[in-house]
């Protein structure tokens, strides 16, 4: 058996059967093709097809998803039917009698060449639109199944391999088939692994070289803790490996019944373990009864897939309505946070070389006034129905905390005049995700209501490694001395500030680290729902008193590994406990 190293993105075990979706990007086959009306006629027939398959996943996503992620395929449509697009590849394929497939690419071609050159966002996503539009032609025209969708839906336990999935390729997949991803592209927190751990499906991420070992259809093991996935295992190998996800399955019943009972440690330490929202999907399955509330709402999703900005009633329709879901548990409300790997082309933000450090979160929301009031005025609106809460991301200097604290003055001032309900003593807290803000908690700390260590970028940004660049996850490791470090500044200050402080980022469902967290004091700790469960079970093994000084070695140890070794040591010891 052949096995490739991945990370493991989401964890888990999984077997099944691969289904590959290739690049898409290589040329059709170029062949004479004298019968100029027979390709018209294979053109309209494949034309006809993809509209029917468009409207089909409009329909799926409007269903499944939101009328927000429906619209990329009613614009998928609109491509489809540019009759001056592809009269122009229907004439070259006459003048020069070839296959109309071969004269549809290379008029795409030289489209996203005129793209490429463009500044505007916007119309390089269309550009992307198009490329899309035309593989899914050229893919039916050439019977090379470019839309490995479809044949995902027609397999049972389905490992879905690509070099990366767009959120738009995610709606296609029939979610109920699919046992495990496996991507070359993408780290630990990339679009494919949330989506994964959502819904509880393994991922392995960053294995190079995947696709090219693969025709397609062949028996795949995902051990997504192992960070291994095997080709074509014997079934020796096969069956010891369905009996771990058995046993998988059986600890997964038992975090099902912790997720629903409040997390204390053995000596009485109540820790909120609350979860993570940012798109429709997890909205709608949000359900108050198996967390302690949402610890961070990503608002981005709400000003996503439009043509421009969403109004205040469209966003207190959102907010509000998760408010009342939660039924008075907390809800953090994250300001809006776009720039960086989040672009919306409506908002006008020019190309950065540097993004992540660029416009965005925090400083673009205090350079729009406008948009940053219609975005508080709907949160404050949404807590007259709940526990709601407001935070802001990307937090650098102590001004930016009370210029932002001034504008919810201003939103709140501006409701009063309107005689609209809204709570009056709305916590309002920060994220903690910048070294700057690390450094300061001491001072933020005294003018924040709470702190919300968002550790994917504060990670990144510690250690100076792009969270999204495979090339050099290893050293984007939260096992890393200075992250532990820093955090362990954070809450310092928060407990002698006496403000509660959590974690949202992807290591507050980090089971090695959660000794670490439970020493420290955390109080709370979100992240996606599948993972609530494991979490809470695991807290009730911990006896916080007994493990602090144990921890307080891990802050003056030399590496990583050392710092994995002894934790892992101590969870295993957590496990073992009966
Ligand atoms: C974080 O940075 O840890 C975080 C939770 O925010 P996001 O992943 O949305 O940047
Ligand atoms: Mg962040």
């Amino acid at each position: 058996m052949k096995t490739l190293k991945g990370i493991g993105g989401s964890k888990g075990y999984a077997a099944g059967t691969a289904v590959v979706k290739r690049g898409g990007s290589e040329a059709p086959e170029r062949y004479a093709a004298a019968d100029h009306a027979a390709e018209e006629d294979r053109f309209k027939r494949a034309q006809a097809a993809c509209e029917a398959h468009f409207a089909e996943l409009e329909e799926r996503a409007a269903r499944d998803i939101g009328a927000a992620e429906a619209e990329i395929f009613s614009a998928y449509r609109m491509i489809l039917g540019d009759d001056a697009f592809f009269k122009k590849a229907l004439d070259r394929a006459k003048s020069e009698s070839i296959n109309i497939e071969y004269a549809i690419y290379e008029e795409c071609r030289d489209v996203l060449a005129m793209f490429e050159s463009m500044d505007d966002q916007y119309l390089r996503e269309r550009a992307a639109d198009i490329e899309n539009v035309c593989r899914e032609l050229i893919g039916c025209l050439s019977g090379t199944g470019g839309d490995f969708a479809v044949e995902a839906g027609s397999v049972n336990d389905v490992i879905v391999v690509a070099e990366d999935l767009t959120p738009a390729e995610t709606v296609k997949l029939d979610k109920a088939r699919i046992r495990g991803f496996v991507t070359e592209r993408g780290g630990v927190t990339s679009h494919t692994v949330i989506l994964a751990k959502a819904l509880g499906i393994p991922a392995l991420v960053g294995v190079r070289g995947i696709i090219g070992e693969l025709a397609g259809k062949e028996t795949l093991i995902v051990d997504a803790y192992a960070g291994t996935v095997g080709i074509n295992p014997d079934a020796a190998t096969l069956s010891e490996f369905m009996e771990n996800c058995e046993r998988e399955k059986k600890l997964q019943a038992e975090y099902a019944l912790s997720a629903g009972k409040p997390a204390l440690t053995l000596d009485g330490f109540h820790i909120d373990v609350l979860v993570n929202t940012g798109d429709a999907d997890s909205i709608k399955a949000f359900d108050a009864q198996k967390c302690d509330g949402v610890g961070l709402f990503r608002t981005e999703f709400v000003y996503m897939g439009r043509a421009d900005y969403p109004d205040e009633d469209a966003q207190y329709e959102v907010y509000g309505d998760i408010a009342r879901r939660a039924s008075g548990k907390e809800v953090i409300i994250r300001t809006l946070d776009i720039g960086g790997d989040k672009q919306l082309s409506y908002m006008g933000i020019p190309k950065e070389d540097n993004p992540f450090l660029g416009y965005r979160a925090i400083r673009l929301c205090l350079d729009r006034p406008e948009v940053f009031q219609a975005q508080l005025r709907a949160i404050l609106r949404a807590s007259a129905h709940g526990g709601v809460k407001i935070m802001f991301p990307m937090i650098v200097t102590l001004e930016e905390l009370r210029r932002a604290k001034e504008c919810v003055e201003r939103a709140k001032q501006s409701l009063r005049g309107d005689g609209l309900p809204f709570n009056e003593d709305i916590a309002v807290g920060i994220m903690v995700e910048t070294p700057a803000a690390a450094f300061l908690a001491d001072q933020l700390a005294k003018e924040a209501d709470f702190f919300s260590i968002g550790s994917n970028d504060l990670i990144q940004y510690v250690t100076a490694t792009d969270r999204m660049n495979e090339r050099v996850q290893y050293l984007y490791d939260s096992c890393n001395l200075s992250v532990l470090r820093a955090i362990r500044m954070v809450a310092a200050s928060a407990v002698s500030a006496g403000i509660p402080w959590g974690i949202c980022g992807e290591v507050a469902s980090d089971e090695l680290l959660l000794s670490v967290w439970v020493a420290l004091g955390v109080t709370e700790l979100s992240m996606t729902p599948s993972q609530v469960g494991k979490i809470k079970r695991l807290i009730g093994r911990v006896d916080k008193a007994k493990i602090t000084p144990e921890i307080e070695r891990v802050f003056e140890m030399r590496s990583i590994a050392e710092v994995k070794e002894f934790l892992g040591g101590l969870l295993r010891k957590l496990n073992e406990a009966e």
